[in-house]
Parts: C-alpha cells; structure tokens; sequence
C-alpha cells in the first residue's frame, strides 16, 4: 500500500487527488480554488464527508502547504512522509516528451522552454511543483505529458503546410492535448474489442475543451487539437479549425490587435460565440428547446464538427470498430449523442439505441444496437489513475 498523489494546477486553482496504489483506491480528493485572490475556497472530500473553507490562499505554495496540513488534521494521513510520490499533469511536453518522467533539472528546464507553447498552463504547473517541492523537498515528483500520448504521430498527420523550415526551427507542429484522457479511454475501449486484429478506435473527449483521437492498436495515430488546444472541433469558447485568412480579416475589419483576436477565438468563440448565449451546451440545448435560433445553430455546428472529424478519422484508420464518447457533454449529454449518431449513421451504419442513450449520464455502457456498423460506448474518463499509474510505475516499482 502506496500513497501517491495527483495533482492538476491551473494559475488559480490546484485539485489533487490521493490514492492508495497499486490498488488504485482514492482515499480523498479536493481543490484550491481562487488562489491569488483575496477569497480563496478550500474543498476536500474524503469518506463520504465534504468539507468546504474560505482561506485566503495567496499562492500556489500557502495551496501545498494547506491541503497537506488539513490530511495530517484529517487523520488522513500521519505525517507528510507518507506520500510516497506526487504525479503532476503537464499541459505542453512538446517534442521532448513520449512519455512520463521523474521531475529533475532537466526535465524543468524543458517544461520551462515549453513555456510560450502553452504560456498560462505550463507556468502554473511549474509554480505548482515548485511549491510541493518545497512542503515535501524528499518526495519524488513524476511530469505526466497531456501531449505524450501524441507523440505517435506521424509527419503527415502533424505537419502543417506551412515552410518547412518554420516547422523545424520553431517546433511548429500538432501537439494536440487530452492525451492522458485519450490514452485512459483507449485501455478501457480495448475491453470491449477483445479478439479484433488491429482495432480501431475513435475517441471523443467532448466537454467544454474538446478533442477526437484516432487509435489503432492502442496507438494515436491523428488527434484534432493542433499546436494548441485552440485546433480541432468547435469547444465552449474556442473556435477549432477554420480558414486561417479569417484571423488577418478579423484583425483588420475590427481594428484589433492579432492578441484580442488570438483571445477571441479562445475565450468568445465556439459553443458561446455563435449561440450568443453560453459556452455550457446545457444553457444552448435549453435554449435550443426553446427554439432560439443562435442556439440551433450553435449547436448544428457543434454536432456537425464532431461528425465530420469521425468520418475524417474512420478514412484515416480504414474504418473503426468502436467509437467512445466522454468528458462533460460526451459523459452527460444524450441529445449531443444521438444528434452525431444520427449524422453517421447513413455513411458509417451508426446505431444507438435512443432509450439507453436517453437515460445515460456519467455512467459506462455500451450503447450501440446489435446490428450498429460500428459499436459506441460512453466511458467516463479518468486522467487522474493516469497519472498516478505513472508515478508508481516510475517511482515506486
Ligand atoms: P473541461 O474539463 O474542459 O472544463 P468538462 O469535461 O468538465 O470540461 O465539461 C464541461 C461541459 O460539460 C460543460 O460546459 C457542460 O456543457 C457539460 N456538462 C457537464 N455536466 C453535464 C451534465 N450533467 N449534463 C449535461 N452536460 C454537462
């Protein structure tokens, strides 16, 4: 019985989970949330208890320090020492990472460089380590890469046709991201393809930050987010992809500068930008009831998106034997779920069975009907057993 725990920064907030490994058991789990702001929300859930405070929480390190003291008060744990090695989620590992490793002065240099790739993720993750290394400085720390799972790739699926040598002197290139997700999401699906050759698998990590994957043998092969997480399908507030001209366009109808566009097309865009309304697809599908016209549309596009990249990726691995949907709105969203079953199922003899797709949220099961082409699942994921499978296997074993 190992005590590992993960953690997932963002530059004010900081959830952690703590696992009793290799039996993979989260003892609890919480988050640190308005960290920089005057009033801070502590949550830690352990048991069958919650308990919410309103610390101020100053910083990332006062955030470590915080979550340890409360497990010791907890009886969670006895000591600090009991944490035998913390995993840390990595937004951007760029081309330096295929797989996880054991935090060094290496490996934070080449976090650090990745910096401009990913300017707000990796900073707060790298002041996040920086921070339990202080309140633990003798416990190994293990970076797990949202991009490592990508790394498989090959050029013509994460090149851009932009100058070869802008690719190769400034790493311009696809990264994509969920990776951890993705690869999480391809070991559960295995199991339902048990005795296929080659299997091929289409995943689709579909919340509020969106992406598909497409797997063969467990491997990705194509992923929809680019560079940045900016690529891809249309998300809550992002764009995905579309012509790059419209950016120029923007730029010089509006008088912006190309950064309010860049922030634009992340943070105005998508789900929000066109219905007017909200970046939650649940405020768009209530106003799509309604019969709100920005809303339907949002939501066509939305729907549309992720139909052309499964038939996109259905070309690119020859067919596919299973197609998963998960992450907030692929866990939680039935409607979203037959809407793409029902634009596949001319082309790729799609079939769900709309009463056990109706009543499905947050739920595993397989919801495909017998005579579907292609079976569908919708698994939950779980980023966070990733992370700590790596840093027991790296630490620990
Ligand atoms: P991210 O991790 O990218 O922030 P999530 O995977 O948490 O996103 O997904 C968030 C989105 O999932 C929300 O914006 C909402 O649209 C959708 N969602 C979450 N819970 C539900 C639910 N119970 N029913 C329907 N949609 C949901």
């Amino acid at each position: 019985m190992t005590k590992i725990m993960t953690i997932n920064s963002g530059s004010s907030s900081l959830k952690f989970k703590l696992y009793e490994m290799p039996e993979e058991k989260v003892i609890c789990s919480g988050n640190a949330e308005r960290i920089g702001l005057p009033d801070g929300i502590f949550t830690i859930k352990y048991g069958d208890k919650k308990d919410v405070t309103y610390p101020a929480i100053p910083n990332h390190s006062v955030a470590a320090k915080l979550l340890l003291d409360s497990l010791v008060e907890k009886g969670i744990i006895s000591s600090f020492d009991e944490i035998k090695a913390t995993g840390h989620r990595i937004v951007q590992g760029g081309k330096y990472f295929s797989k996880s490793v054991l935090f060094d002065a290496d490996s934070e240099a080449k976090i650090e460089s990745l910096i401009p790739l990913a300017p707000l993720h990796n900073a707060a993750h790298l002041t996040c380590y920086r921070a339990f290394k202080e309140v633990l400085p003798n416990t190994p720390a293990v970076a797990v890469f949202d991009t490592a799972y990508h790394q498989t790739m090959e050029p013509q699926d994460y090149l851009f046709p932009i100058p070869y040598e802008l690719s190769q002197k400034y790493d311009i290139r696809r990264y994509g991201a969920h990776g951890t997700s993705h690869n999480y999401l391809a070991l559960e699906g295995l199991k339902y393809l048990e005795g296929v050759e080659h299997p091929k698998i289409i995943s689709c990590h579909i919340g509020s930050g969106a992406s598909i994957t497409a797997i063969k043998d467990g491997k990705c092969v194509a992923t929809s987010m680019g560079l940045t997480p900016l690529g891809g399908i249309m998300m809550g507030t992002r764009t995905g992809d579309m012509d790059p001209s419209v950016f120029n366009y923007v730029c010089t109808v509006t008088g912006k500068s190309p950064e309010e566009v860049y922030q634009m097309f992340n943070k105005k865009s998508g789900f929000l930008g066109v219905s007017q309304i909200s970046n939650d697809s649940r405020d768009v599908l209530e106003a799509v009831e309604k019969g709100v016209e920005t809303a339907i549309l949002a939501n066509d596009l939305f729907n549309r998106r992720i139909a052309d990249f499964i038939g996109q990726y259905f070309v690119r691995l020859g067919g596919a034997d299973l197609i998963i949907f998960s992450a907030g709105i692929g866990e939680n969203e039935p409607r979203t779920r037959q809407a793409v079953s029902d634009l596949l199922s001319e082309a790729l003899g799609v079939k769900i069975n709309k009463e056990l797709n109706a009543g499905l949220r947050g739920k595993e099961a397989l919801i495909s009907t017998k005579d579907s082409r292609i079976k569908v699942a919708v698994i939950p994921t779980d980023e966070e057993v990733m992370i700590a499978r790596d840093a027991y296997e790296i630490c620990i074993k």
